[in-house]
Order: structure tokens, then C-alpha cells, then sequence
């Protein structure tokens, strides 16, 4: 927040400078003059917390000025304007007494805020986001590449995309697909890991004459933990007659077709709680309290169906085997990270942050083409001795 404000004083001294003077108060001098470090702030949580209220106050003070200022540049269109309103409309709010026209500034609680994809994280570059994925987490954008594997040619890299971070894998495979589709250059199989594939996707990309190979995320259920338990592969599914049969052999009673909040379709299925309350092994598949009803949620027809039949596959060695081709691509991310700074962006905003990552994609693209005439052989993935032992 303190930086953000920083950054607004910053780009209106250098526009209107007289006029921050008249406006500025004796503290912010002292407060905004420095880079503002989190190491430099109070440690203490109360302390933190009045000091950022003490900024939610300087930050609508700011914007009261502006408002009222009869300044010549259209100030209301400065990019750090923008990230000013749109924070404090975000982390904070202001409340003004009706009776006496007291102001408080309230900091917003964690529950308050808006999703990681709508706030705006840094005032120097608006577009960036943040994202959080296993150990990892920054401010700013996600690049995917698409590469070729045939094993006697010159592995190209044929499409680079780049997001804002918090835009999900899955959210880009189709456009991907369609991407090399208008490049003419769409593969027949398409290797990808685990974020680009779900069972909407392993349904539309045979319609774009595409198979999408990868492995499907695992089933989160407690059932699917435990080997004895009956997850929902256990169950059979009567589509015609809109009935599921468990592995006890009773029909489902009730079939509920509904969207969830993502609008994405599907099927609430309930047996009959009659059948699970006497149900001798009602503990290898349901938690309910006695009277109480197993119940499952199924997904359409077709992604169901493609949903089990991938699942299945990815378990054969035959299917593993050729799943090892996508190995190339984390070669070539690591190339791209060590040898060409990919994990980094020089610039701000995210159409040059994706010109840079175009620039890289040539430059790769050049280095292995160079080698390739020259017969100089692609990089082996790299295995420790003691591994090899095993492989031998
Ligand atoms: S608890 Fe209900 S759904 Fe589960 S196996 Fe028994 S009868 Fe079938």
C-alpha cells in the first residue's frame, strides 16, 4: 500500500510539482521519501496494523486533493492513479459519521479481499499477478511452450503464450490447440502434464484432431485414498436408464442434473438411505451418519467416460512408455530459464513481457537449428552415476 502511494507522489512531482508541495503533508516526506522495505516496517502486528491505517488515511487524502484539484493533466488516467483507487477500493474502506463528517479508514480482513486474480499487486505494472504453486510463489506471469519431438528432426519451439499468473493451465490448452491449428503446425498428439488436462479437454480436442496426452489428476476422494474403499471407479453407471449401481448391487434412486459454480455441468447421484443404513459394507464407502445415503457426483456422459478411459490408460506400461516423450519439454524449460533468463521478465506489462518471451523462443529456436546442421547431437537428460547403475 505504502509503495503504491510512493509511486503516485512520485509520478505527480515529476508532472505537477508545485501543487504536490501544497498538498503534501510535513510526514510524508519522512514516510514516502524512501523505497518503502518490509524490513523497515513495524514488526509488531498492532503496530503494522496502525501504520497501515495511517496509509489508507494519506492514500484517500491523496485521492480527496486530486478530486478537488483543478490540475491541467488528466491525472485520473495516470497508470499509478489507477493502482491507488483500485488498492484502496480493495483493501480498504472508509466510512464517513453522517451526524458529525468523521472519517475512518477501516484495513480489510483477509476474508474481505478480492481474489488473487482481480487485485492489482504492484503499482509499477498493473497486469502482473499473484500466484502461489507448491513451494513456489511470485508476482507476475506464466509462460507456456509448445515444442516439436519428432526423434529425427530438429526440435522446434512452435508457439509461446503468456499470461498474467493467476490464468490456470487448464484455461489454456484449447487456445493453444486452435493457435497451432491457424499455424498449421497442430500435432497429432499433443504430450502435456497434469494442469492441461481434464475431462472436458480429453472430450473437444479429438474435435480439433488432437489427442491430448497426459495424466489426469487423481481423485481426491477419501474413498480413492484407501485401497478397500469404493471410490467412484467401483461404480457402474446405467446411462440409459440414469441409474448408478454400487458394488453391493443396488440401483441409485435419485439422478439430479445441475452446474456448478464454475457453470460446468453435472449429475448428483443419492442411493437409497434404506439400502446403505443396512448395508454390510457400509464403511468401505460411506462417512454418512446411520439413515443417512451414499451419494456421488458425476460429470456428463462423454467426459465421464473419457475421464475413465484415461485413467485407465495412464496405469498401462504401454501408455507410460510413450508418455516419455514430453520429457523434451523440461529440457527446454530449463534451457530456456538458465540459459536464456525466461524466469524473468525485463519489463513491465504483459504484452512485452510476452515479446520477450517471443525473443527467447526465436533465439532457442536459432541456437538448435545451428546445431542441428552441424550435427552436433541434442542433450541427454542428465542421470547421476548411481542412477545408472539401476538402469543397467
Ligand atoms: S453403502 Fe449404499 S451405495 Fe455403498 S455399497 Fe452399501 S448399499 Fe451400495
Amino acid at each position: 500500500m505504502a509503495e503504491t502511494l510512493r509511486a503516485v507522489l512520485n509520478e505527480l512531482a515529476t508532472i505537477a510539482p508545485d501543487w504536490v508541495r501544497r498538498i503534501a503533508l510535513p510526514d510524508w516526506y519522512k514516510r514516502y521519501g524512501q523505497r518503502i522495505e518490509d524490513n523497515r516496517l513495524p514488526e509488531a502486528t498492532e503496530k503494522r496494523e496502525a501504520y497501515a491505517q495511517i496509509v489508507g488515511a494519506d492514500g484517500y487524502y491523496l485521492l480527496d486533493c486530486l478530486e478537488q484539484s483543478d490540475m491541467a493533466v488528466d491525472w485520473q488516467s495516470l497508470p499509478t492513479v489507477m493502482a491507488l483507487k483500485a488498492t484502496w477500493n480493495c483493501y480498504y474502506e472508509r466510512k464517513v459519521d453522517p451526524q458529525s463528517g468523521e472519517q475512518s479508514v477501516r484495513w480489510k480482513t483477509k476474508q474481505e479481499l478480492k481474489r488473487a486474480g482481480e487485485r492489482i499487486e504492484s503499482p509499477y505494472d498493473l497486469e502482473a499477478r499473484y500466484r502461489s504453486r507448491v513451494d513456489t510463489a511470485w508476482t507476475g506471469y506464466m509462460v507456456h511452450l509448445s515444442e516439436t519431438y519428432d526423434d529425427d528432426e530438429c526440435h522446434l519451439i512452435t508457439h509461446v503464450v503468456t499470461t498474467p499468473a493467476t490464468i490456470h493451465e487448464i484455461d489454456c490448452t484449447e487456445a493453444i490447440h486452435q493457435a497451432l491449428i491457424n499455424k498449421e503446425l497442430a500435432p497429432q498428439e499433443h504430450f502435456v502434464d497434469s494442469a492441461y488436462v481434464d475431462a472436458q479437454l480429453l472430450v473437444s480436442s479429438p474435435k480439433q484432431e488432437i489427442t491430448l496426452v497426459g495424466p489426469t489428476r487423481a481423485n481426491c476422494s477419501w474413498q480413492s485414498k484407501n485401497n478397500d474403499a469404493f471410490d467412484l471407479s467401483q461404480f457402474q453407471v446405467d446411462w440409459q436408464h440414469q441409474q448408478a449401481i454400487c458394488p453391493q448391487g443396488k440401483r441409485s434412486t435419485s439422478w439430479v442434473e445441475s452446474v456448478d459454480h464454475t457453470g460446468s455441468p453435472y449429475i448428483k447421484v443419492r442411493f437409497h438411505p434404506q439400502d446403505c443404513t443396512n448395508c454390510p459394507v457400509r464403511s468401505q464407502c460411506t462417512k454418512v451418519k446411520p439413515g443417512g445415503m451414499r451419494s456421488l457426483k458425476l460429470m456428463p456422459q462423454a467426459e465421464h467416460e473419457a475421464l475413465t478411459t484415461a485413467r485407465a490408460d495412464q496405469t498401462t506400461e504401454e501408455w507410460q512408455q510413450r508418455y516419455k516423450r514430453r520429457a523434451g519439454i523440461e529440457g527446454t524449460i530449463s534451457q530456456s530459464v538458465r540459459a536464456f533468463g525466461l524466469r524473468q521478465t525485463r519489463y513491465r506489462g504483459l504484452a512485452k513481457t510476452h515479446l520477450q518471451n517471443l525473443a527467447i523462443a526465436a533465439a532457442m529456436n536459432i541456437d538448435r537449428l545451428v546445431n542441428w546442421l552441424n550435427g552436433v547431437p541434442r542433450a541427454k537428460t542428465r542421470i547421476s552415476r548411481f542412477a545408472a547403475l539401476a538402469e543397467a
